[in-house]
């Protein structure tokens, strides 16, 4: 089997040392393991995505010693493959329309409390048309309960982690997509959600090992769902650790100063960044 991994970033806002970080673990493992790296642009998100954004990536990657097969993937070019996906879950009953917004879903919960896990079912026909006909938004949800009938139940549903998830998990590990409830899969303003297209595109480009941060663990479980629904292969998931800022705090899109370009500008050299993150 070839190695091959992807690094897949949302260019939402330019690349930070975590990013840096995550990009080298799946760069170092395809080189040690004679495999092949890709880089993927996740921008299905159109209300966040910039094209500046994908511009700095590649110019950030570049200069931090990476380099990747091309065509790059930009997922924005292949909404009607996503779309296709989604209307074969929907031939077998497996999605529903859904007319609650989050708000709707939210009610009653306090802003420290997580989402709450929505599961739902299809409106009654007439509802259905009625609200449709009033032009009403509405986003396809996975259903859980369809999907745990078409599949006999979820015990069937594993994973290979060689990493480790947030809390040490590592080995084969039981997936429980219950636990994000019916996921979107596509919305009026977002048309196709992330673990779709993710899984998608994973077996398409035919990744076999899947490398990101502890932040995406529990989207295996889902993906892991998604993957079986379409009859798509299963990859091997690596997930590490998330680098922590001097504040003890995992770094992200909103500090500013610790972008690779804010780090370049301030003169680091992409060896000394490269070597400070461990891959010296
Ligand atoms: N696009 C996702 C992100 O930027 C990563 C997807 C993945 O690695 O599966 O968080």
């Amino acid at each position: 089997m070839t190695f091959v991994t992807r690094f897949a970033p949302s260019p939402t806002g330019h690349l930070h040392r975590g990013h840096a970080y995550s990009a080298l673990t799946a760069y170092e493992a395809a080189r040690v393991d004679d495999g092949r790296f890709l880089l993927r642009i996740e921008d299905i998100d159109v209300t966040r995505s910039r094209p500046e954004y994908e511009t700095a990536i590649l110019e950030d990657l570049a200069w931090l010693g990476l380099s990747w097969e091309s065509p790059v993937r930009r997922q924005s070019e292949h909404l009607a493959d996503y779309h296709a996906a989604i209307e074969s879950l929907r031939a077998r009953g497996l999605v529903y329309r859904c007319f609650k917004t989050r708000k709707e879903i939210d009610i009653g919960r306090a802003p420290h409390e997580p989402a709450v896990a929505y599961v739902g079912a299809a409106l009654p026909p007439e509802e259905e048309a009625q609200r449709l006909a009033r032009g009403e938004a509405f986003a396809w949800r996975l259903s859980l309960a369809a999907a745990r009938a078409a599949l006999g139940g979820f015990e069937g549903l594993t994973f290979i982690e060689e990493g480790s998830g947030p809390n040490g998990e590592t080995g084969l590990i039981q997936a429980r997509p219950e636990t994000a409830g019916d996921i979107v899969l596509a919305r009026k303003d977002v048309g196709v959600a992330y673990h779709l297209a993710v899984v998608h595109d994973d077996a398409l480009q035919g990744v076999s090992h899947v490398i990101r941060g502890h932040d995406l663990f529990e989207a295996a479980h889902i993906q892991r769902l998604l993957q079986t629904l379409l009859d798509l292969p299963a990859p091997i998931y690596r997930h590490h650790g998330l680098l922590v800022g001097p504040d003890g705090k995992r770094y992200a899109k909103r500090d500013k100063a610790q972008t690779l370009r804010e780090l370049r500008a301030g003169g680091v050299s992409p060896a000394a960044l490269r070597k400070e993150l461990g891959f010296g």
